[in-house]
């Protein structure tokens, strides 16, 4: 097999690079797959390499052959210059984060961010002199009336966390973009394949790898990929801090990675067939899901992504505590925990109202996020069929 040279690989299309994405089977002795590099030290053959530290790989924390092959097919599949790599999703945010600002800066962050991302704003950056304001997350081209002479960062999440508010991206960057700030996206939902971040302005996109690219619920990784433009700001502060993902979770997500595309267009399949089917039930108000007609953000959906993944919320009518607990706890195909992106399928309630500052969160019944697995749908619906009932008595 010839080595294919780097512009045809970049003419693939994405099913083929997420197989040929990050492997050199050439340097591992013919074996498809890169093997688990586990290593601190690294030797050097000569004075004059260590002097230079001019070989490609030099501690155990600034990489390996292992992390070098992950990093490298997800900067394939985002377009992105560069990835890095973080022990959980959350590390990759902060490590984006970190990134972009400094002390006296003013950060916007949109009122739907994952709670522990907001959570970091409000601490730790704020104690580094990190001023955040959240804003709605429907505000597009009007970012503009927010910024501040210092304000240098803009984070945006679609959808929501567990809300699925749909953002305009493309217009958020080219607002913060004139001011010369940075776009850093949280793009677990949709991951690359359904929605390719640098091409749609975000400098610094950051992937849970937890999720779906792990796609089993037996890892935890985060990835941060970055534009030209910040590739050598991300990596010079992901060498600062080394906080590094296990080699095993790394070889764990390459595996992931080669079947992620099926996955997903699977979960995008199963999520609307029980989206479709919950809108559908009495018990059901409405259904947040930005692929389904009709549903808030849904154009922005239709313009700006190429799939949905198969996580997603409903809100049910006004109902006690304690019908809604008889739903949940006989489920015997929804387990209740948080995380998604696995094979199983999984509920969880939630409410925004506790914490959000820009907007209201008021939805007039209780809130539960699905999200679907591989499960058959029949006996997905007759679980949750069986759990209805049971809310009724
Ligand atoms: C889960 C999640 C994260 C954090 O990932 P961990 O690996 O659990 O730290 C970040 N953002 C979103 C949207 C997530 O769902």
């Amino acid at each position: 097999m010839p080595k294919m040279d780097d512009e045809k690989r970049k003419q693939l299309r994405k099913r083929t690079q997420i197989v040929m994405a990050g492997r050199t089977p050439e340097d591992q002795f013919g074996f498809v797959n890169t093997p688990i590099y586990r290593g601190s030290t690294v030797l050097y053959p000569d004075y004059e390499t260590l002097k230079h530290r001019s070989q490609r790989f030099t501690y155990g924390t600034k990489g390996t052959p292992t992390t070098q092959a992950l990093e490298n097919a997800w900067s394939e599949i985002a377009g992105a210059a560069g990835t890095v790599l973080a022990p959980s999703g959350l590390a990759a945010m902060t490590l984006a984060l970190m990134t972009a600002l400094k002390a006296g800066d003013h950060l916007l962050v949109t009122d739907s961010a994952y709670l522990p991302t907001r959570h970091f704003c409000n601490t730790v950056l704020a104690r580094m002199g990190v001023e955040t304001s959240y804003y709605d997350p429907s505000i597009g081209a009007g970012l503009k009336r927010l910024l501040k002479p210092n304000t240098t960062a803009v984070l945006v999440e679609a959808p929501g966390s567990q809300s699925f508010e749909m953002q305009d991206i493309p217009a958020i960057a080219e607002v913060a973009h004139a001011h010369g700030m940075c776009v850093i996206m949280d793009n677990t939902w949709a991951t690359p394949l359904f929605f390719p971040p640098h091409e749609r302005g975000v400098d610094l996109a950051v992937e849970a790898g937890t999720k779906y690219l792990g796609g089993h619920s037996d890892i935890l990784l985060g990835l941060v990929s970055a534009n030209p433009l910040w590739l050598k700001r991300l990596r010079a502060t992901f060498d600062a801090f080394a906080i590094c993902a296990g080699p095993e979770d790394c070889f764990l997500a390459l595996r992931g990675l080669r079947t992620m595309e099926l996955r997903l267009r699977e979960a995008e399949r199963q999520g609307l067939a029980l989206a479709n089917w919950l809108a559908e039930r009495a018990e059901v108000k409405r259904v947040l899901h930005p692929a389904l007609p009709g549903t808030p953000g849904h154009e922005i959906w239709k313009r700006d992504f190429l799939g949905a993944s198969g996580l997603f919320s409903v809100i049910l009518q006004p109902c006690s505590e304690k019908a809604l607990a008889a739903l949940l706890d006989g489920l015997e195909l929804f387990g209740m925990g948080y995380s998604w992106g696995g094979f199983e399928s999984l509920v969880i309630p939630f409410d925004c109202a506790s914490y959000r500052t820009a907007t209201t969160w008021n939805p007039g019944g209780p809130a539960l996020r699905f999200q679907v697995g591989l499960e058959d749908m029949d006996d997905l619906i007759a679980d949750l069929e069986a759990g209805f009932a049971r809310m009724r008595e």
